[in-house]
Formats: structure tokens, sequence, C-alpha cells
């Protein structure tokens, strides 16, 4: 891999370009968008995508995304989608959805690992739409972070990751909706969720009926043959040990005083951080999952900072986005869960 001076610049005009010259000459750029932080190449230059994963150390199997700014760019990705697709299309973006649909033979195998299908993108955020018009190409981009790793929601966070790895990183400021894309398969007449995400479960069911895939609340084997194979790996995990608490606060308080030690800490929503027997994270507002997903992957990456070693997690509502935030959190904590059920004050 080539030895870089990472340069960290704002989205203005000329950095837009120099992104774009970048990304024309076969080099990876880091980039903002609405969800989390990406790390670009050139979808039709295998030797760009190459790069992508050098840079993550990802492992090959591991599909990305390819991010558009404009309907026009999707007919040459893909192969007969079905109409439900631009009914979503329309609903939908440009935002924090991905669909996977046929591919195209202009996708080469390194971006769709082999797999028949695309995951497709058309990103909100003005700079990654800026960014990809500034090359008029197909951006393919996972998250900007090292394997493994949470995924960065500021330009920090992915120069901590990538700093000497790559040229560019265009800092948009922290993303606005801070967890990765929902990703939907999209049938004739019902889609299928891989991955929850800013684009909620409610808000799909407004449009067609919706699968859950056993992988978004359940572990999956390292060996299994998945939908999404992203969903195999362990994801998001700070070097603490992470797990989640179901129960009251009365109860969660009550077991933290069992197991409070040397960096020992509890992640808790805002406000609930009084009384508590150990250091604390405030995690969001409780029944406020926006905020929750807004702020969990920079708490991962503090609790590694702080240098916790047991991280005790308050357990998130699943409705909405918190879904999403459920779904990180148990790859984080490995599918680690304590429940407080029936102890009382
Ligand atoms: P990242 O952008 O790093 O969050 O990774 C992209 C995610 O999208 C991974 O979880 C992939 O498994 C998933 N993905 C991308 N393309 C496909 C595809 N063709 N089929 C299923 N999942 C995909
Ligand atoms: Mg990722």
């Amino acid at each position: 891999m080539e030895k870089w001076k990472t340069q960290v610049l704002p989205p203005d005009d000329e950095n837009i370009r120099l992104a774009g010259e970048l990304l024309t000459q076969g080099e990876v750029v880091g980039f903002p968008t609405e969800t989390v932080y990406g790390l670009a190449a050139n979808a039709y230059n295998p030797d760009a995508v190459a790069k992508i994963f050098a840079a993550k150390g990802r492992p090959q199997d591991n599909p990305l995304i390819v991010h558009i700014a404009s309907m026009d760019m999707l007919p040459p990705l893909v192969d007969n989608p079905p109409a439900l697709a631009f009914k979503l299309a329309e609903k939908f973006w440009p935002g924090p959805m991905t669909m996977i649909l046929p591919r195209s033979e202009r996708i080469g195998d390194e971006v769709s690992a082999g797999l028949a299908t695309v995951g497709i993108r058309f990103p909100s955020s003005q700079s990654a739409q800026k960014m990809i018009r500034a090359c008029g190409l197909p951006l393919a981009a996972p998250s900007g972070n090292l394997s493994g790793h949470p995924s960065p929601t500021t330009a920090a966070h992915m120069l901590h990751d990538m700093d000497g790895r790559i040229p560019l990183i265009i800092d948009g400021g922290e993303c606005q909706v801070g967890l990765e894309s929902t990703v939907i398969q999209v049938k004739e007449d019902r889609v299928r969720l891989l991955r929850p995400g800013g684009i909620t479960v409610e808000m799909l069911e407004e449009i067609c009926p919706v699968e859950i895939d056993d992988g978004v609340l359940h572990a999956v084997d390292a060996n299994a043959k998945v939908a999404s194979p992203g969903m195999k790996y362990r994801h998001y995990a700070p070097i603490a040990e992470v797990t989640i608490v179901e129960g009251s606060l009365a109860a969660f308080r009550k077991y933290m005083e069992s197991v409070a030690g040397d960096g020992v800490y509890a992640m808790v929503f805002d406000g609930e951080e009084d009384g508590m027997p150990v250091s604390t994270l405030a995690f969001g507002q409780m029944g406020q999952p926006e905020t929750q997903a807004h702020r969990l992957f920079d708490l991962l990456r503090q609790c590694d900072d702080l240098g916790a070693k047991k991280v005790f997690v308050r357990s998130p509502d699943q409705h909405g986005i918190g879904l999403a935030v459920y779904n990180r959190l148990l790859r984080a904590a490995a599918f680690r869960i304590v429940k407080l059920d029936g102890l009382s004050e």
C-alpha cells in the first residue's frame, strides 16, 4: 500500500475538484455522507476498488455499495430492476437507503464480491453529491473505518483510522444520521431488510411489505452463506467488552453496583448519570433513538480513548431507527445481553 500524507480539507469547490481528480486518476478519497464517512473509488476501476480493501483491511467477500448522484446514473449499473425499486427511490432517495438489485455487466466481481447483485445508494449529503458530480463516476464506497472498527461519523474519526493510508479526506462535519444506511433486497412486491438504518421499517411499510432477515437481530455463523456478508463480521466493537443490559433504571443501577471496578463504564440515557456507581457516558435521550444513533459510534470510540475494560449499556427501544441502534449494539456486544427482568427494588 502506498504511504500518503493524508490531507483533511473542507468541502469547498477547489477541494471537491481535487477529490474529483484523485478519483478519476484511480485513487481513493474519504468523504462525508448523511450516514457515516465513506472511502470512495471509481466503481468501474478494479485497481481503484482494490485500494479500498487494502486501506481498510476489508475481507474480500464483503461487497461495496455504489453511490450515485442522479437517477440517470442508475440504469448502467443494474439489470432489469423491479418496478418497486423506482417507487422506493422516488420516496426515499436521496437518503440513507441502499437497494440490492441485479447487477449489470459493468459492475465487476471486486465491487459485488462475486454476487449477482449490487447495492446502490443515492446519498442526500450535498458534499457527497458534489464529489460524485465532480468526477462523473459511480463511486464504490464502504464506511471509512479500518475493518472491525466503528464507522467514522467525523473526519477526525476517519483520520484516526486512515492517516497515511489515503491521500485525502473531505471534512463535512458530523454526520447527521450517524449509522450506516438501511440495506434492503428489493423483490417484485416486497423488500427484505438486511441492515436497519435511517429509513426505518415503519417508513418502508408505507410502500410495501417488509421481511426482516434473521441476521438483523441474531448472530450469523461465520461460515454461513448469508444475504448480506457484512453482517457476519464482528463489527463496531471497541476494545472493551460491551454488554447490553435489559431492565429498569433502578435494576440497572443495582446491577452496576455488583460489577463496579477499575475500567468499568455505564452507557446510560441522558439524565440518568446521577447516582450511578461507575463512570458514565451519556447515550442520547431515552425514547429518542435519533439522538442515540447520532452519538453511538463516537461513544464506542471514546470507550477506547478512555481505556475502558467493560462497558454496560442500557438497552435501547427498538422502534424507528432504534432497531438500527440495537442492531449495531448487538454486534459491538458480540450478542452479550444481561436480562434483569424480575429484579425489583
Ligand atoms: P459498509 O458500507 O462498510 O457498511 O458495507 C456495505 C454493507 O452493504 C455490507 O454490510 C455489505 O454486506 C452490504 N452489501 C453491499 N452490497 C451488497 C449486495 N450486493 N448484497 C448484499 N449485501 C450487500
Ligand atoms: Mg462498514
